[in-house]
């Protein structure tokens, strides 16, 4: 088989050995003579399989008991509308921190359901860093924030500071379990799991209990998120291939000694490829702010298009896959999430630097 080297923005690599895992299992799920997609959500092996999945994950990012943890469909998007749907009531306003195009989203959606304000933006700067000075609006329904911009390459170090009965919400969906977080901070995150939990189809959502009370009845049924927490997210068919692929990455990440080595392992990949932008005398160019750097999405740029095509097309004939900066901005792009090896980004690393000392 080819060698490749899978640097895509998501759906992105799955750690090798979940996929030989998986692989083992696929005709014959725990000698049931079914595959995982074929069984029942309601036999007791699926719920085996989902209810392992939500113990690792509450273990592996130090949930405390008072949250649940629920499996969605629509991806990170839909939740940008269940969101204000659940929590933005009547004479409150939703606050939003703009750092890039998926916030831009999640607040577009937000307006159509109610009153929002922008607590901080960075869109004058280009996204360049994360706008952490915050000026609320009164009556705030909650904060959301986009944790990490996928697109932009930028991602929070912080957690926003805000009155206790502010709820804060975020969009996780490229930056989730790469790194140590303070959940008890957070009222509800949601993440899409194609990066960091597995492939596509399902959403995972981490909610306090106390916050599931504002759900309001009149909501369609699926975008309650009280049908999903009072069901165990079995009120319909949820996802199950997903989920199995969910639990056997976060058994992965277990195995790897937890999500502190993840973190400790993401920093050491992210550096490597910052070095050689930081070392190149501008040949590459980081626009993310030093202190805004995404240790996640390492996004640059050559010093001309027609530079940029030549390292993008010479990248791909050495087998790198998924370079190329989001359609929306150009220029190039490294996403670096947790199942991509360290070897992988040393592999880019020096091929970048090649790739800059043969233009020399
Ligand atoms: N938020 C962020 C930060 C993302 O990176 C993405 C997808 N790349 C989305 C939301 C949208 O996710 P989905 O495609 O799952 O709706």
């Amino acid at each position: 088989m080819k060698q490749v080297f899978n640097f895509n923005a998501g759906p992105a690599a799955l750690p090798k050995e979940v996929l030989q895992k998986a692989q083992v299992e696929l005709l014959n799920y725990q000698e049931s003579g079914l595959s995982v997609m074929e069984l029942s959500h309601r036999s007791m092996l699926y719920e085996n399989i989902q209810n392992h999945a939500t113990e690792r994950l509450r273990k592996l990012m130090n949930i405390p008991a008072d949250y649940d943890i629920l499996y969605m469909q629509g991806g990170a998007s839909l939740q940008f509308s269940a969101v204000p749907m659940n929590f933005l009531t009547e004479g409150k306003t939703a606050n939003y921190c703009l750092s890039g195009s998926w916030s831009e989203k999640a607040l577009k959606e937000a307006k159509k359901i109610g009153r929002t304000h922008i607590a901080s933006s960075s869109k004058e700067e280009n996204y360049s860093h994360i706008p952490e000075h915050l000026e609320l609006s009164e009556n705030p329904a909650y904060l959301h924030i986009t944790s990490n911009n996928t697109i932009f390459g930028t991602q929070w170090k912080t957690t926003p500071e805000l009155d206790a009965e502010v709820p804060l919400i975020a969009d996780m969906s490229s930056d989730i379990l790469s790194r140590t977080i303070p959940v008890e901070k957070y009222s509800l995150i949601y993440a899409g799991a194609q990066k960091n939990l597995g492939p596509s189809g399902v959403t995972v959502v981490i909610v306090k209990k106390e916050l599931l009370k504002r759900c309001p009845d009149h909501l369609p049924t699926m975008l309650n998120y009280q049908t999903f927490a009072k069901n165990g997210s079995l009120y319909n068919t949820p996802p199950t291939f997903s989920i199995y692929m969910l639990s056997l990455v976060l058994d992965w990440v277990a195995d790897q000694g937890g999500v502190a080595q993840i973190e400790a392992m993401n920093a050491e990949k992210a550096e490597l490829i910052y070095h050689v932008i930081d070392s190149s005398d501008s040949f590459y160019k980081g626009p993310a702010q030093p202190g805004s750097r995404s240790n996640m999405n390492v996004t640059f740029t050559l010093p001309t298009d027609e530079l940029t095509k030549k390292f993008l097309y010479e990248a791909s004939e050495h087998g790198f896959i998924g370079l190329s900066g989001h359609r929306m901005i150009g220029g190039c792009r490294a996403s670096i999430y947790n199942a991509v090896p360290l070897a992988h980004c040393e592999r880019l690393a020096q091929f970048m630097t090649d790739f800059r000392t043969n233009f020399m």
